[in-house]
């Protein structure tokens, strides 16, 4: 393995050139791979040789961002997926058994909360839920049949952060995997199988491609799991279209300078908003007011391009203040160049009861900002004149 900064690998590793030394990585719009005769075939389905066979298994665009991803995360192997939901469902139903048990967050995507509630137990598989300031509790909703330990970090919409060593040392403990959705925090801020988790999960469509137009997902971690996922994956079809593994193994070269700047916006989006007599409090992982401030630096390099806050007035204030924004985009994606605003209480999350809203911390007048690569200036008098 290359002893390469960051920033040098994410632009350096790059797929064998073609005859025409191209220097840039074409895109391999190809569906399948030739064999030089009998015996080659017959080794390459045999799994004898590691070699592009057809592209639901394998093919040079996504193998090549899946290099990159497994370098910048630390991880063995991966697998790409074409979206982060496939690498979720996929990754859970590649390792999970009928009967068997998860433990995860409750504070977890969307869909990934439908997946655990309303699909998994199609084939008897149940979770439990943690509240993520009562991690210690997890160890008394370990059960004999449980798989994994499943949580994201920092978590959607309210940028909490979990402690992923403490989340690490309790899986080694019981002998159960932990899974990672590090989709908020991208590599290049956080690396949580440094702190003991065995698979990172991503949604490439965020921060990864980060210019809103590719879905994309990976799963990383260690070989012999990866094995198991890419077998059930490679027979069920979910994968990254060679398109998509293209622009987003480009999007890597950039990562690092694009979310150092998302990063330096949203502390100033951040800092602005504490300053605000509307606001009641701001939520972001690097503000120094954070109590969970000294937890965020020691696991992540920067506090990542959310901020929450909480509008004075409730949900009717919410919704005033996403009908005044002029610049920026009501949008539901999160990670793009262009700063995003949303209210939770009213959209993403109306359909769950105040109680459980209130659970997971997403009180009435919560704001989401994605934070995004505008001008500084620009981002905040939108925010400005929109909060008056
Ligand atoms: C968006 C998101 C997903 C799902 O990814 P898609 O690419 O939209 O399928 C999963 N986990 C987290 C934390 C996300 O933000």
């Amino acid at each position: 393995m290359s002893l390469n900064h960051f920033e040098t690998d994410a632009i350096r590793i790059q797929t064998e050139r073609s005859q025409f030394l191209e220097h840039s990585t074409p895109l391999y719009l190809t569906s399948s791979y030739l064999f030089e005769d009998a015996e080659d075939m017959r080794a390459s389905f045999a799994d004898e040789k590691q070699r592009n066979i057809y592209s639901r298994y394998s093919n040079p665009n996504s193998t090549e961002f899946i290099d990159k991803i497994c370098k910048m995360e630390g991880a063995e192997s991966g697998y790409a997926f074409a979206s982060g939901m496939s690498a979720v469902f996929s990754t859970f139903a590649a390792l999970l058994n009928s009967g068997d048990h998860i433990v995860s967050s409750r504070s977890i995507f969307g869909s990934t909360q439908t997946l655990c509630k309303n699909i998994l137990p199609k084939w008897n598989i149940s979770t439990s839920y943690f509240k993520i300031n009562k991690i210690d509790l997890i160890e008394s909703l370990i059960q004999p049949n449980t798989k994994f330990i499943h949580a994201e970090s920092p978590t959607n919409p309210t940028v909490d952060i979990l402690d992923l060593e403490r989340l690490g040392q309790i899986a080694k403990k019981h002998h159960v995997l932990l899974i990672i959705d590090n989709c908020f925090a991208t590599p290049y801020l956080q690396q949580p199988i440094t702190f003991g988790a065995d698979l990172v999960i991503h949604s490439a469509t965020k921060l990864i491609d980060g210019q809103g137009r590719v879905l994309g997902g990976v799963t990383v971690g260690k070989a012999d799991l990866i094995k198991q996922i890419y077998l059930f994956s490679g027979n069920t079809g979910p994968a990254l279209s060679p398109f998509n593994a293209w622009v987003l193994s480009k999007s890597l070269e950039t990562l690092a300078v694009r979310v150092d700047r998302h990063c330096e916006n949203a502390l100033n989006v951040a800092e602005f908003l504490e300053r605000q007599p509307k606001v009641k409090f701001v939520k972001y992982p690097f503000l120094k007011s954070n109590p969970q401030y000294a937890l965020a630096k020691k696991q992540m390099k920067a506090g990542g391009n959310v901020v929450a806050f909480e509008i004075e007035g409730g949900i009717e204030a919410g919704r005033n203040f996403l009908n005044a924004i002029k610049l920026l985009s009501l949008s539901a994606n999160l990670g793009d160049t262009r700063t995003i605003v949303t209210h939770p209480a009213s959209t993403t999350h109306a359909k769950v009861s105040e109680e459980e809203r209130a659970d997971a911390g997403i009180t009435p007048g919560l704001v989401r900002i994605s934070v995004g690569l505008e001008h500084i200036e620009d981002i905040i008098n939108d925010i400005n004149q929109a909060l008056k």
